[in-house]
């Protein structure tokens, strides 16, 4: 167990996978927990069944930022733990990406991730912690993934210099960047039954401890870093891939 008494923490994309998991540790650890996500439906369940506020707010979206942030600030006053997490995954090849598809990543998983932090720094308690959900994808080559891959490519280097301009308000900013891990995500590419179990088993294959992570294996770390007894780390990045990324030839 860790000590989040007293904090209170917002986590972007919290009615599902990693950012639900993380929820539910976060309150097991003693926060305040505010989830957020784009369907009402989706995020009023999930906030009942986690016994945590559910606040619908579509990050690529700056006016439901504003809202959020309003609300977060006349309800709970300042946070301490900002987890961006919101993300989605939208994979094709080079050569047949679209506009549309391009604008979809970009804008959630990184001008999201951006605009979130903004609109949140100025009722950012000193000490805060902000984790960024980002990806090892940041660093491969894998086909199909040129475009969500540079999306947290671009959120790792912000990652960098957010956290040497906000290290004066002893604000940390750090990333984590999973492998492989089992959420509703890849059910969300449109890729049938059969493409997707074949991309499991691949994918699986690939990782030398070979098993997907689980969303709880991130929030593990996602708690740590948020709290106190992470508060000499900061502009890191966390591989957390069952070992992919430094033995990506292994089969
Ligand atoms: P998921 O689909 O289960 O959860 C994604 C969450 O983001 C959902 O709650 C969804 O409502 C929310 N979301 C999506 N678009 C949003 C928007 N515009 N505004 C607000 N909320 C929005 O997937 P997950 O795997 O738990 O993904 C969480 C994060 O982890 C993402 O940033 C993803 O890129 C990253 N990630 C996932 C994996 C993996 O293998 N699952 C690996 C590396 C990184």
């Amino acid at each position: 167990m860790r000590n989040l008494n007293g904090k209170t923490a917002v986590i972007t994309g919290g009615n599902s996978g990693i950012g639900y998991a993380t929820a539910k540790q976060f309150k097991e650890n003693g926060a305040n927990v505010i989830i957020t996500g784009r369907a009402a439906e989706r995020v009023q369940a999930a906030a009942s069944e986690l016994g945590v506020k559910g606040i619908v707010a579509d990050v690529s979206n700056l006016s439901a930022l504003d809202d959020l942030v309003e609300y977060v600030k006349s309800e709970y006053g300042k946070v301490d733990i900002l987890f961006v997490n919101a993300g989605i995954f939208a994979p094709a090849p080079v050569g047949q990406i679209s506009e549309e598809m391009f604008d979809n990543q970009m804008s959630i998983n990184f001008k999201g991730a951006v605009f979130t932090i903004e609109k949140f720094l100025p009722i950012l308690n000193e000490g805060a912690s902000i984790i960024n959900l980002s990806s090892v994808n940041a660093y491969t080559g894998m086909p199909n993934t040129a475009v969500y891959a540079a999306s947290k490519a671009a959120l790792n280097s912000y990652t960098r210099t957010a956290s040497t301009e906000l290290a004066p308000r002893k604000i940390r900013v750090n990333a984590v960047t999973p492998g492989p891990v089992s959420t509703p995500i890849f059910g969300k590419t449109g890729m049938s039954e059969e493409q997707l179990n074949g991309f499991a088993a691949a994918m699986q294959d690939r990782v030398p401890l070979k098993r997907f992570g689980e969303p709880e294996d991130v929030a593990n770390l996602v708690v740590f870093l948020a709290s106190d007894e992470a508060s000499f780390i900061t502009g890191a990045e966390y591989n957390i891939d069952g070992g992919i990324n430094i033995n990506p030839l292994l089969q």
